[in-house]
C-alpha cells in the first residue's frame, strides 16, 4: 500500500516528493515546493514501502500500511 496523506498535518514542506526514490509523488504541482502543497500520490504502485518518507516528515502526516504478506518475518 502507498502512503496516506493526512492533510490536515501535512505542511506542504515537499520533503516526502524530495526523497521517494521511486516517485510515488511525481507530478505533484510545483513539486511540493509551494507553501502548503499537499503532495500528489500518482505512482502508488511503485511504492516498495521503504518509510523513508514516513520517517522524514516533518509533521507525522504520513502512514503506510503494510499489507500482511510483508509483516511475515524470514527465518
Ligand atoms: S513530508 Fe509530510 S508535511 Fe511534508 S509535504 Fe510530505 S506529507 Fe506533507
Ligand atoms: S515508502 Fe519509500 S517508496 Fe514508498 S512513497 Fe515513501 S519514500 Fe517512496
Amino acid at each position: 500500500m502507498p502512503p496516506v496523506v493526512d492533510e490536515d498535518k501535512c505542511l506542504g514542506c515537499g520533503t516526502c516528493v524530495d526523497l521517494c526514490t521511486e516517485d510515488v509523488f511525481f507530478g505533484t504541482p510545483g513539486h511540493g515546493k509551494k507553501k502548503g502543497e499537499k503532495p500528489r500520490i500518482s505512482h502508488p504502485q511503485a511504492c516498495y514501502h521503504c518509510f523513508l518518507c514516513v520517517k522524514e516528515c516533518p509533521s507525522g502526516a504520513l502512514k503506510i500500511i503494510t499489507p500482511m504478506a510483508m509483516t511475515v518475518p524470514y527465518k
